[in-house]
């Protein structure tokens, strides 16, 4: 199965209301846990590197060796750049052959984020490559997390101008979630969702996947969310059953055994998220 770009992963999701996860990888042992587990399920996913990574990895080997595993892969896969912030990192996303990138400009004002977002997309497009963008602020670590977070919000009728004008194939909105861990209760805004949804025809996408509960995710999806970014809970559980290796008779078998026992966790969280997202295989062409 080749890679595929993130508008053929969502291309039925908004129809059939499911999401497709977005599984952030930072090394080969995180690589091949969501692999796997999307190879297990035989349903798409989509790998997730940070352009925040790109400095633990060296990336020309890496891609050399994700590319070709995935290509190799019985699922369909989406290669994705994930908080693209600047222009030149977004290039070099796509010379190392990602399939989809992520252009974050919410830092930006609001007219910054649509002249940035536009020539990202026109240079992406260009060579088959789909571009996320987004719009409000998704709240980063230890920040957020209650509703006085409202201001950084979407705004239902910028969301709508904010796709028209840009083109982009998918909108992170932000109605409640944070990045990392959650302080308290995640306060989740799915009102204001559903009317991003109703003026939006494109899949939206929400950041901050660790920590909601899985009706939670249910309900956001019934609400028009197609895309989810998982990495914080991935990466607790991988740490935790290290730990609990360790603590075991205060013995283990070595290296390899604490990497693969972290990868099977890997696996195992992501087939549980796969599951309750509803991911469905691809539709056929012309569906
Ligand atoms: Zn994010």
């Amino acid at each position: 199965m080749p890679l595929i770009n993130l508008k053929e992963a969502l291309k039925c999701s908004i129809d059939q209301r499911y999401a497709v996860g977005a599984f952030n990888i930072a090394n080969h042992v995180l690589a091949e846990g969501v692999i796997q587990a999307a190879e297990i399920k035989g349903l798409p996913v989509i790998l997730n590197i940070a352009e925040a990574h790109f400095k633990i990895l060296d990336m020309n080997h890496f891609m050399h060796y994700l590319l070709d595993r995935v290509n190799c892969s019985s699922a369909p896969i989406v290669v994705h750049l994930d908080h693209g912030y600047t222009y030149e990192n977004i290039i070099k996303a796509i010379h190392y052959g990602f399939s989809s990138v992520m252009f974050d400009g919410s830092n930006l004002s609001y007219q910054e984020n649509i002249d940035k977002t536009r020539e990202i997309v026109k240079i992406a497009h260009a060579a088959g490559i789909s571009v996320e963008a987004e719009l409000g602020y998704v709240a980063g670590f230890g920040e957020g997390g209650s509703e006085k977070d409202e201001n950084i919000f979407t705004k239902p009728e910028q969301a709508e101008e904010f796709v028209q004008k840009t083109g982009i194939d998918a909108l992170a909105v932000s109605i409640g979630t944070v990045h990392g861990i959650y302080k308290g209760k995640p306060h989740l805004n799915f009102k204001l969702l559903k009317d991003i949804r109703n003026r939006v025809s494109i899949p939206l996408v929400l950041h901050g996947g660790s920590g909601l509960r899985d009706e939670d995710f249910k309900k956001l999806i019934l609400c028009g969310i197609n895309k989810i970014n998982f990495f914080t809970g991935n990466s607790a559980a991988a740490v935790n059953a290290i730990k609990k290796e360790i603590e075991k008779e205060k013995k283990f078998g070595g290296f390899p055994e604490l990497i693969h026992i972290a990868q099977m966790k890997i696996k195992e969280v992501t087939e549980e998220k796969i599951q309750i997202f509803g991911t469905k295989p691809l539709g056929l062409k012309g569906d």
